[in-house]
C-alpha cells in the first residue's frame, strides 16, 4: 500500500518528538541525551534553550545541596480575573505541566561550597510571569540572605508581570526592589544571571539591579517589546536590539557568559563578593577600606 503523501512530512515529523528536538535556530536535529549532556545547548551552533528550574538548579549547584524554602505558596485568584479561560484553571494547567506550585523556586543551596540563597525562575510556568508568588519568593529569598548574610543570585526567565493579577503583580517591583535596597544597605551581595527571556517588570525591577548582572548568549532583554519601542521612537531598532551581546556592548549587561561557564563564573564571583562583615556595618564604608 501506498504511503499518503509522504512529500508533505516534514523533517521533524520523521523523528518522533519524544526522542529529539529541532535547534529552532540552525534547524539541527538533535538527540535529547545529547541535547542533556550538553546542559540544553545546541552542539552546532550554541543555541541556549530555555531550562526549567530543576534542571537550572541541578546545573548550577552542589549535588544534593539545594534545600527549597515556601514551596508551599500558591496564587489566589483575588480578581476572579477570566480570558478565554479562568485563571485558577491556567494555574492549574502550568501546575501539572511543570511539577512547580507556581513560576520560581527558592531556597539555600550551596555553589563549589559557597553558601548562597537562590531563586530560580521557569518559563515554563505561564511564561515566567511574576505574580504575587514570585515576587514573595525573591523578597524571602532575599530577607533570607540578609538575616543569614548569604550572596544571594536570581536566575530570571520571565516574560512580566502577571496580567490576570492586575495591580498585585505590578506591586511586586516595588516589593522586590524594597527587599534588595536593604540587602545592598547592609553590604550583601546580589547576582543576577538573565536568561532568554528577561523582559517586561522583571527586567523593569530585580534583573537588572544585580551588583553584577550576567545574562546567557542571545537572551532576549528589555521592557517593552521591540514592535512597542519601534512605534514609540518611531525609527527602526538597530540589528540585535535586546539580546544580550548588544546589552554588554552599551553598558547594560557585566557579562555575557555561556552556559557551560556560568557555574564556575558564579562560584569566582561568589569568592570576590564576600558579605560585608557586620562589625564593618557599624563603621563608615571609608573606614572599612582603608
Ligand atoms: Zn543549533
Amino acid at each position: 500500500m501506498p504511503v499518503k503523501f509522504p512529500q508533505f512530512r516534514s523533517r521533524r515529523d520523521a523523528f518522533p518528538e519524544s526522542l529529539w528536538t529541532r535547534c529552532p535556530s540552525c534547524e539541527e536535529q538533535l538527540f535529547n541525551k545529547q541535547l542533556e549532556k550538553a546542559m540544553n545547548v545546541c552542539p552546532s551552533c550554541g543555541h541556549h534553550f530555555r531550562l526549567s528550574a530543576p534542571l537550572r538548579l541541578g546545573q548550577l549547584l552542589d549535588e544534593g545541596s539545594f534545600e527549597e524554602h515556601d514551596s508551599g505558596l500558591v496564587s489566589v485568584d483575588p480578581l476572579g480575573f477570566v480570558d478565554q479561560k479562568a485563571y485558577p484553571d491556567r494555574v492549574a494547567a502550568a501546575q501539572l505541566a511543570t511539577g512547580l506550585n507556581d513560576a520560581a523556586v527558592w531556597g539555600l543551596g550551596r555553589v563549589d561550597a559557597t553558601r548562597i540563597a537562590i531563586v530560580v525562575m521557569d518559563f515554563g510556568f505561564m511564561g515566567g510571569s511574576m505574580g504575587a508568588v514570585v515576587g514573595e519568593k525573591v523578597a524571602r529569598a532575599a530577607e533570607a540572605a540578609l538575616a543569614e548574610r548569604l550572596p544571594l543570585v536570581v536566575v530570571s526567565a520571565s516574560g512580566g508581570a502577571r496580567m490576570q493579577e492586575g495591580t498585585l503583580a505590578l506591586m511586586q517591583l516595588a516589593k522586590t526592589m524594597a527587599a534588595l535596597e536593604r540587602l545592598r544597605d547592609a553590604g550583601v551581595p546580589f547576582v543576577s544571571v538573565m536568561s532568554d527571556p528577561t523582559t517586561g517588570g522583571v527586567f523593569a525591577s530585580y534583573a537588572a539591579m544585580g551588583d553584577v548582572n550576567l545574562a546567557e548568549p542571545n537572551a532576549l532583554i528589555g521592557f517593552a517589546g521591540a514592535r512597542v519601542g519601534a512605534g514609540t521612537i518611531g525609527q527602526e531598532l538597530p540589528p540585535g536590539f535586546q539580546r544580550s551581546e548588544f546589552l554588554y556592548s552599551h553598558g547594560f549587561v557585566d557579562r555575557v557568559v555561556a552556559r557551560a561557564d556560568l557555574r564556575r563564573e558564579l562560584s569566582l564571583l561568589l569568592r570576590y563578593l564576600v558579605p560585608r562583615p557586620l562589625d564593618a556595618l557599624a563603621r563608615p564604608l571609608e573606614a572599612s577600606v582603608g
